[in-house]
């Protein structure tokens, strides 16, 4: 069987937009959306799940008691209970990250465009394989942890800290990815933005021969 859609009709597919603390992820991402793109992200649909009351139920199976009273989840509670626990971060891994990835997969496909879901763990959770392809977000360390440190008011010191327990994108090998740089102003990352943008139309648009 030959599947070959109409001129410019989209497959329903998914690239997931990763890189490191303040690499420009989001940015990226609104940039998309600006495009007109379907945009997903797990930080907002883990925080849409924090609010249903089976998932907090859930979390309180396995961690106890991590409301704040009021039976929302309190998440720094939750953070400081697996806080430098491999086990109970792996546990916690286990639960949030199918239903994160269930959900974001169940409303992508509710879109006939190609959806583009924020994912900032993709590498550490090792999900690359789920998406039809990847965009991955490089930016130098030090304008990583200058430009989160400055957005979330905390030291450079804390960034570095964080950046440290994460995957090592100085060094990684991305060559089956596509790549964004985001080393000049938001100018240039708009310019390889629209660049990333129409090389994935072109190779995930079928054209009539
Ligand atoms: P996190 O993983 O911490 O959520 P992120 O990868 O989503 O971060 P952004 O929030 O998009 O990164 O960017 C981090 C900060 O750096 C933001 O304040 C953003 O406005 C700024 N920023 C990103 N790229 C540039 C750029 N090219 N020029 C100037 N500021 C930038």
């Amino acid at each position: 069987m030959c599947i070959r859609a109409e001129t410019g009709m989209k497959q329903n597919k998914k690239i997931a937009v990763t890189g490191g603390i303040g690499s420009g992820k989001s940015t990226v991402l609104n940039m998309i959306a600006e495009r007109g793109y379907p945009v997903l992200s797990c930080d907002r649909i883990y925080s849409e799940l924090a609010e249903r009351p089976e998932f907090i139920a859930k979390l309180c199976r396995h961690f106890g008691d991590i409301t704040d009273g009021c039976g929302r989840l309190d998440r720094k509670k939750l953070s400081e209970i697996v806080f430098g626990d491999r086990e109970k971060l792996a546990a916690l891994d286990e639960i949030t990250h199918p239903a994160i990835y269930n959900e974001m997969f169940r409303r992508a496909a509710a879109y006939d465009k190609i959806c583009f879901c924020e994912v900032p763990l993709l590498f550490e959770s090792g999900a690359q394989s789920l998406f039809d392809g990847v965009i991955v977000v490089l930016r130098d360390a030090s304008d990583r942890m200058a430009g989160a440190a400055k957005r979330d008011n905390v030291p450079e010191e804390a960034v570095k800290r964080r950046m440290a327990s994460q995957f090592d994108y100085d060094n990684g090998d991305f060559a089956e990815y596509y790549v964004i740089h985001n080393n000049a102003n938001l100018a240039q990352l708009q310019e390889e933005v629209e660049t990333t943008l129409k090389r994935i139309e072109d190779e995930y648009t079928f054209k009539e021969t």
